[in-house]
């Protein structure tokens, strides 16, 4: 598959604008929260959107326009969110979000991308197996202490393999979640094992930028790995790894012997059988963020090719499965604020497939911080006007970004871990 294969698709954007908003008609709620698409919102000009970035490839495939700054500018300024794919997927069979994806894969295999921000992420994947350049030997740094079983060395073995990503294994504000996440399991009675140094990046950072080489040697990697541990379930904290592992390695066509759950599934599941009984009130009025990447991102879109077929004559009708973004993870986390005694829930008003991105995926926020700010300011002040007190997430990059947004504004609102206030009602 590449760019060129989607031609049609790109000739068939009628410029209707519905990829820069969330889907008209019942779904918007009010003016303040009816825009999708971030890029668009920051950049208020066409280019940005999904259609702009479409009419922008097929004006480089004919040779219109050449690889600038602005085009770069217009590709990677984007946090591949996909609210584009499904708004235009409403109406239509186009496959914005692999064109978008094929644009920047072609960009890199031409020499033109990424973006030079991107560039020490990679180099640290290849080089140390984690996108913060840290050394393999501090990766199982975050379980110092507690009683966990190492699963690397092939001795012991366990159902469940807990995946923690790189993010949660070495960002100190932020490895009290996987901690938190082990205890918690401990407590249950998982029988779960970790990685440790021998646990590797999940490869989503290098995929979103368009590196497919590395993207595919790590996949594979971690598919191997996972097979040859024998665990039934992959159970991971991490929005990023949670999506690359259920919706882009299974489209390598290799065999996947293992479930791929979410912590929070998981742990939604333990409090539903009785296993965790949340008892302690938690007296907080909370929203949820839903990450992209445990949304609308994590559902498989298994790309066309961009091959059509005729149908009544000539109308052409691609063999490409309607993906709306219905099979994220919405549910579990909804499931877990509501089992903790005593919590405030109100929802934002764009949720679920029509979560507002915070901005940070897709090498956005290393390349664009501006961008990723607009973005998270923007979410935070939706949070805000539910009135919570709290803005419940369960992404490290999103929390990251929020919390950024947060101290940037002053806003007057705290960003928490779903994990942390279960734990706080055990
Ligand atoms: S990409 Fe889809 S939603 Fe966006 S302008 Fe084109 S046809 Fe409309
Ligand atoms: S992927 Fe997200 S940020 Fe990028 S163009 Fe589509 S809606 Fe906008």
């Amino acid at each position: 598959m590449a760019l060129e294969d989607y031609r049609n698709d790109m000739m068939r954007c009628v410029r209707c604008s519905s990829c820069k908003f969330i889907p008209l008609g019942s779904i918007v709620k009010s003016w303040q929260f009816a825009y999708g698409c971030p890029a668009s919102k920051q950049m208020n000009f066409h280019s940005y959107s999904g259609s702009g970035k479409l009419i922008a490839a097929l004006s480089w495939l004919d040779g219109r326009i050449g690889v600038t700054p602005e085009l770069l500018d217009v590709v990677y300024r984007c946090s591949l969110c996909g609210l584009c794919d499904v708004s235009c997927r409403m109406g239509t069979d186009m496959e914005v979000y692999e064109i978008l994806h094929q644009l920047r894969k072609k960009l890199v295999a031409e020499g033109h991308g990424p973006m030079p921000a991107h560039k020490p992420v990679i180099e640290s994947v290849r080089n140390y197996d984690n996108v913060w350049v840290q050394p393999r030997n501090r990766r199982g740094r975050w379980a110092k202490g507690l009683s966990v079983k190492d699963l690397s060395k092939g001795k012991e073995k366990a159902e469940v393999l807990y995946f923690v990503g790189c993010t949660y294994s070495y960002a100190s504000d932020l490895m009290h979640i996987p901690r938190l996440t082990a205890e918690l399991f401990t407590r249950a009675g998982v029988d779960f094992g970790i990685l440790g140094a021998r646990e590797l990046c999940c490869a989503s950072p290098v995929y979103m930028v368009g590196q497919q080489d590395l993207y595919e040697e790590y996949a594979k990697k971690n598919i191997a790995m996972f097979n040859e541990l024998g665990v039934k379930k992959v159970v991971t904290s991490c929005a990023g790894c949670y999506g690359v592992f259920r919706s882009k390695y299974p489209l390598l066509g290799e065999d996947m012997d293992f479930e791929v759950v979410h912590a929070e599934e998981y742990l939604a599941e333990l409090i539903g059988s009785g296993a965790l009984v949340p008892k302690n009130k938690v007296d907080l009025s909370v929203t949820f963020h839903d990450p992209c990447h445990t949304g609308r991102m994590a559902e498989i879109r298994a790309p066309s090719g961009g091959g059509e077929e005729c149908h009544l004559g000539c109308l052409p009708v691609k063999n490409v499965e309607k993906v709306l973004g219905f099979d994220g993870s919405y549910d579990a986390p909804r499931e877990i604020l509501a089992a903790i005694p005593q919590m405030k829930f109100s929802e934002m008003e764009r949720i679920r497939e029509y979560s507002f991105c915070c901005g940070s995926g897709g090498g956005a926020k290393s390349a664009f911080p501006d961008f990723a700010l607009s973005a998270a300011s923007d979410r935070v002040e939706e949070a805000m006007s539910t009135g919570a007190e709290a803005l419940v997430t369960n992404c490290p990059w999103c929390e990251k970004n929020f919390a950024d947004a947060v101290r940037e504004t002053g806003a007057p609102i705290r960003v928490v871990d779903t994990i942390e206030l279960l734990a706080q009602s055990l």
